[in-house]
């Protein structure tokens, strides 16, 4: 383990908004994690777990112990005719793991390419990308329990995992650290192309994962800035999901506007209700919309956490005063 005191947070979060932590803790083995929560209790501090802080806005220091796992390993566990299943430690760079996936030939990940952050992080929020949520590869998780002090697993069908969310970003919020996720992987070929960005592939004989991935990776780079060159936290806002009556009256008002059906209820994107009020590349000091995605709010140079999130709260009033819809952040505010 290795501790330093007032750790400035500007490069550990994607946004790069400058914040300090009173303490911040790399930890290189999950058995230091005993010694982790002594260390917390002994300072009677509460601890963040940061991955690649790719989800995250700091708004302010944070009189906290701020922890990142560095333990990466991966490990083939089993394998049968048409699957692999694969235990990946919660430090690796989550697409460092898909790329290994596509090297491989299995199958399953490689919509999710390209999506910044670690594999700990990724059943927090239950990303997705173009049609696949990493739900639908996870077999379990393996966690920490900040109360038992032991490891225990929790199986795919107990994660509760929904449109960005799980039982880790709510239940389970600040009560067990991500130590490894366990993965099942087709070796069968298939490929989900239902996102319509994706579907000239269909009929494309030289289709393979590679070609996938690198399509994947020019879609991505229209639409979202690179957090290195500009601070950004990916989508903001999660898109808002009405009932059908109020999707009913809003086409009535909006026809143009685009609607997704779900079993009982309507997804709207967030973006088009941004956009739709004029407010793409709408900037307030150095915090704004992104120019080519309402959907994204990024750091022009150097906005503080507190302008990023003065942004967000007035993007929220507008949509609710035009709309009538509470858009809610994807992003974790802190
Ligand atoms: C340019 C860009 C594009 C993006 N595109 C997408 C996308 O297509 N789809 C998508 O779903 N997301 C997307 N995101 C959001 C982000 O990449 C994901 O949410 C990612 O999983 C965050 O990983 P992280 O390691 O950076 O987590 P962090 O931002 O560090 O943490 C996020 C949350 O998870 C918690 N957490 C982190 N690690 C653990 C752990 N081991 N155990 C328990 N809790 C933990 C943190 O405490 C925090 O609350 C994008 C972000 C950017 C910057």
């Amino acid at each position: 383990m290795q501790i330093t005191e007032n750790q400035d947070l500007t490069q550990y979060n994607t946004f790069h908004v400058p914040a300090k932590a009173r303490y911040f803790v790399l930890v290189e083995n999950k058995s230091e994690l005993p010694q982790l929560i002594d260390f917390a209790n002994h300072k009677q501090l509460p601890i963040l777990i940061l991955g690649q802080g790719s989800n995250v806005l700091f708004t302010r220091d944070l009189n906290m112990i701020v922890t990142k796992f560095n333990f990466s390993n991966l490990q083939i566990t089993s394998q049968t005719h048409d699957s692999t299943i694969i235990q990946v430690q919660a430090g690796k760079i989550w697409d460092n793991f898909v790329a290994w996936t596509v090297e491989n030939n299995l199958y399953g990940a490689v919509n999710l390419s390209f999506i910044p952050g670690t594999v700990g992080a990724a059943p927090v929020q239950n990303i997705g990308a173009y049609g696949t949520e990493v739900a639908q590869i996870i077999e379990k998780v393996e966690v920490f329990d900040l109360q038992t002090l032991n490891f225990t697993e929790i199986h795919k069908q107990n994660c509760q995992f929904a449109y960005r969310s799980s039982i880790f970003k709510t239940q389970l919020k600040n009560k067990a650290f991500i130590t490894s996720v366990t993965f099942k992987l087709s070796k069968k070929p298939y490929f989900n192309l239902q996102y319509k960005d994706l579907q000239h592939l269909k009929n494309n004989p030289g289709l393979n994962l590679q070609l996938l991935r690198q399509t994947i990776g020019q879609i991505r780079h229209k639409k979202l800035p690179d957090p290195k060159t500009i601070g950004n936290a990916g989508s903001f806002f999660k898109n808002p999901i009405v009932s059908k009556e109020q999707a009913r009256q809003l086409k009535d008002r909006w026809p143009q506007m685009p609607q997704y059906q779900l079993n009982n209820a309507v997804k709207i994107p967030a973006g088009w209700l941004i956009d739709n009020l004029g407010l793409k590349g709408y900037k307030m000091g150095q915090a704004a919309v992104y120019q080519h995605n309402a959907l994204v709010l990024v750091n022009l140079g150097n906005a503080t956490g507190k302008q990023i999130l003065k942004l967000a709260n007035f993007i929220i009033d507008k949509v609710f005063e035009i709309y009538k819809i509470k858009l809610e952040p994807e992003v974790n505010i802190f």
